[in-house]
C-alpha cells in the first residue's frame, strides 16, 4: 500500500491538493480543495499524470475563493462527491450540488475507496473550517494550511502522522513592513487568520515525539515570506537539512511526496 500526495498549487492563488492511496490495483484520489479555474485544475492533473475521471470525492476545507475556485463546476461535469462542513456550504452561499454534496464535519470519519479521512476543526476567519487526517491503513498524512494558531484540539488530532503539509503563511517581519493596511496585517497574524513560519515550526517540533518524519511546507505568502525563510524554519524544527524541506509554490505546487 502507498499514500502520496501532490500539492497542483498553494497559496493565495489557489490551492488544491491530491492525495493517493494506492492498495494493488485499487487506486484512490482524493482533490482537497479546488481552487483552480477549470482549465489550470485540468493542466495541473494532466501535469501530475491523472485525468479528471481518476478525482473519486473532493473535500473543501472552507469557502474562501482560493479554496473553492471551480468546485461546483468541475464536480457536476465529473459527477464527484464533494465534502465539506455545513457552514463551508452555508458561507458558499448554499450552491446546488445536484445531489453530489456530502456533509462532514469535526469527527466524523468517513471512506473512500481505500482511504480513510478524519477532519477536524481548525481556529480561522471563515464559517465552520476543517482541516484533514488522511490514511490508508499504513501511511498517515495530515493537511493543516489555514489556520492562526494551533489549538489542543487541532494538535491531538494530528498526534502519529509521519508526514504534514504544513502552512508556512508569513514572516512576521515581512507581513509588518509589508504595505498591507494594518486591519489586513492584523487579520493575517492574528489567532484567526494564518500562521507564521516559526508557529508551524513549533507544530512541526510538538508532532516529533508521536511520529512525524516529514514536512512539506505550503500557502505560503507570495509579498510576506519566502521559500528559504519557511524552508530554514522547518528544517530547523525537523533537524534537516533546509534542503530536504519541499516547498510548495503556487504555479507549480510539488511533486509527489510519499507519506
Ligand atoms: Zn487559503
Ligand atoms: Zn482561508
Amino acid at each position: 500500500m502507498t499514500l502520496r500526495f501532490r500539492s497542483l498549487g498553494s497559496g493565495s492563488s489557489g490551492n488544491a491538493t491530491v492525495i493517493q492511496a494506492r492498495d494493488g490495483a485499487q487506486v484512490t484520489h482524493l482533490l482537497v480543495d479546488c481552487g483552480l479555474g477549470i482549465r489550470e485544475l485540468h493542466k495541473r492533473l494532466g501535469r501530475a499524470g491523472m485525468l479528471a475521471d481518476q478525482v473519486d470525492a473532493i473535500f473543501i476545507t472552507h469557502e474562501h475563493a482560493d479554496h473553492i475556485g471551480c468546485v461546483r463546476q468541475f464536480a457536476l461535469r465529473e459527477r464527484i462527491p464533494v465534502y465539506m462542513s455545513h457552514g463551508t456550504y452555508m458561507g458558499m452561499g448554499q450552491p446546488d450540488f445536484e445531489g453530489l454534496l456530502r456533509i462532514a464535519c469535526d469527527g466524523m470519519q468517513f471512506t473512500i475507496g481505500a482511504m480513510q479521512v478524519s477532519p477536524f476543526t481548525v481556529p480561522h476567519d471563515a464559517r465552520e473550517p476543517l482541516q484533514l487526517t488522511c490514511t490508508d491503513g499504513d501511511g498517515r498524512l495530515g493537511v493543516l494550511t489555514d489556520l492562526g494558531r494551533p489549538s489542543d484540539h487541532v494538535l491531538s488530532q494530528l498526534a502519529g502522522c509521519a508526514t504534514l503539509l504544513l502552512e508556512c503563511n508569513h514572516d512576521p517581519r515581512m507581513l509588518e513592513a509589508s504595505t498591507y493596511p494594518a486591519f489586513l496585517k492584523r487579520r493575517i497574524g492574528g489567532g484567526w487568520g494564518h500562521l507564521a513560519n516559526e508557529a508551524a515550526a513549533a507544530i512541526a517540533q510538538a508532532l516529533r515525539p508521536s511520529g512525524l518524519r516529514q514536512v512539506v511546507a505550503a500557502h505560503l505568502s507570495e509579498q510576506n515570506n519566502r521559500p528559504d525563510l519557511a524552508r530554514a524554519a522547518l528544517a530547523q524544527a525537523m533537524e534537516r537539512d533546509p534542503l530536504e524541506i519541499t516547498v510548495a509554490d503556487g504555479a507549480n505546487g510539488c511533486e509527489w511526496v510519499v507519506a
